[in-house]
């Protein structure tokens, strides 16, 4: 609890980063802190014991969580990665970005029907993980959950990605 509390503050607010207007949530200090680190993997997994199979997380910061997630609760890694960077044929999606179009990909390691556990570090918009939601039913894996660490809540990713298993740690 108070680990997590700690975690919350160490969410830093950064303005006009990447581009004017838009204010940046930074991660960094709170995974350089070992407890709220920690504290914040066990809250990403919590809500989902024993109902997934896998744990997939999206480039770049999702795969930190992930990773740890993985580590955690034993089940195998998915690194969802953006386009061109995976060495055998891969699944992919193609999505909208404010300006442009983004990839998100992934190789067939895991047999079909396995239940994933959809880590990131931020909501906004929502589409990079409905598109990952997309990667996963292309590949014939099941959804368990997405599970984030901070929610930006007027940005209506939750409606957009509409999925009743989503569960964030932290919001706006
Ligand atoms: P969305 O696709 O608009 O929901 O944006 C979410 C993706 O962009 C995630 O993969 C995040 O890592 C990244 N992102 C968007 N806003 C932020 C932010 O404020 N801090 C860190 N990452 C962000």
């Amino acid at each position: 609890r108070a680990a997590l509390e700690r975690a919350e503050s160490l969410i830093l607010e950064v303005p006009d980063y990447p581009a004017a207007g838009i204010l940046f949530r930074d991660i960094t200090p709170l995974i350089a802190d070992g407890p709220a680190f920690r504290a914040t993997v066990d809250a990403l997994i919590a809500p989902f014991a024993g109902t997934f199979d896998v744990v997939a997380g999206l480039e770049a910061r999702g795969f930190l969580f992930a990773s740890a997630a993985a580590y955690a609760s034993g089940a195998g890694l998915m690194p969802i990665r953006k386009a061109g960077k995976l060495p055998r044929p891969a699944a992919k999606v193609d999505y909208a970005l404010e300006y442009g179009v983004a990839v998100v990909e992934a190789h067939a390691d895991f047999p079909r029907g396995s239940r994933v556990l959809l880590i990131d570090d931020v909501l906004a918009t929502g589409g990079t993980l409905i598109a990952a939601h997309a990667l996963m039913a292309e590949l014939g894996y099941e959804v368990a959950g997405t599970s984030v660490l901070f929610e930006i809540d007027d940005l209506g990713g939750r409606a957009a990605l509409n999925d009743p298993q989503l569960h964030t740690v932290f919001h706006s």
